[in-house]
């Protein structure tokens, strides 16, 4: 059995993976407001689930962070307390056993390339376009975590070939950078922009279900902003297939405007690339999680 664990911001979920990829169990519990009840949370959590399935299993754990190489310490997690805490080896103390962790938007790309809308392909990107814009990379159904632990995270690079205008209106992120591919092309990023051009309030779930004109016109920036940012993700990675997860990738436009937008400012591709929207939806960290642990190891 493998265990995948999902550590959101407010819902810490557990699931248990058979080796069909079949969930034998799922429970969902409020994220621990510190550090030491987490780590005292997640060891009481596996060991409930363990005793309920009378079976021991591996961990895997998908959070909103990555451990920095060397220190092993967390960093880049919104859910602050973790920064600067050595998760995973507190984890191991605590549970007596070896866990993986990884990035979430990296467990999203590793379970929808282990069995979900990129099953079986070799190079798969996973984009997250929600509260923010992050990715991961899967390669031969490995995380390529990277030198740094920052290994996909494509939220976090300039918008490429900006226009004027985008210079001149390029909003500030909380990364300390100005114009970030994640405050153009996130949620909350398209709501704001929407508000600048049109002076309306819409979240991005009504933007991306409107037939009115400036909605369409938003989402066709929004588009050609990640086509922008995919043809240089394209002409470096050349993924089989991209895979979108997060709340923007319910908008069906994507699939039918992004992959001919990124063949046109890609170099030669020779045919639009593969984008899929995802299989799992909001199940797939937790079930990337418990890939962490893929069949050979179990
Ligand atoms: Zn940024």
């Amino acid at each position: 059995m493998r265990f995948g664990i999902d550590l959101g911001g407010t819902k810490t979920e557990i699931v248990a993976l058979g080796a069909d990829g079949g969930i034998a169990l799922r429970r969902r519990v409020a994220t621990p407001r510190d550090y030491d009840s987490l780590i005292r949370g997640v060891a009481e959590l596996v060991s409930s689930v363990e005793a309920e399935l009378g079976t021991r299993g591996k961990v895997g754990m998908a959070i909103p962070g990555s451990e920095s190489f060397g220190s092993h310490l967390i960093k880049n997690a919104n859910t602050v307390y973790l920064n600067g805490k050595p998760l995973r080896l507190d984890l191991e103390t605590a549970l007596a056993r070896t866990v993986r962790l990884a990035n979430d938007a990296n467990c999203f790309a590793l379970s929808e390339a282990s069995d979900g809308a990129a099953a079986g392909a070799a190079t798969v990107f996973g984009v997250i376009a929600g509260t923010g814009v992050g990715g991961g990379v899967v390669i031969d159904g490995k995380v390529l975590g990277g030198a740094h632990g920052i290994g996909g995270e494509w939220g976090h690079i300039p918008l490429p070939a900006p226009s004027i205008e985008e210079i001149q209106t390029a909003p500030p992120c909380y990364c300390g950078k100005l114009g970030c591919l994640e405050v153009w092309c996130s949620g909350p990023g398209l709501a704001a922009e929407f508000k600048r051009v049109t002076g309306r309030e819409a979240t991005a779930e009504q933007i991306a279900a409107s037939d009115g004109a400036e909605e369409v016109a938003a989402m066709g920036r929004l588009i050609d902003r990640f086509a922008r940012a995919m043809a240089t993700l394209v002409n470096i990675l050349d993924p089989d297939v991209i895979v979108m997860g997060g709340g923007l990738s319910n908008a069906e436009r994507l699939y039918r405007d992004l992959p001919p937008l990124v063949e046109k400012y890609g170099f030669n591709l020779g045919g639009p690339p593969r984008i899929v929207k995802n299989l799992h939806g909001d199940s797939s960290g937790v079930r990337g999680a418990a890939w962490l642990w893929p069949e050979a190891d179990v």
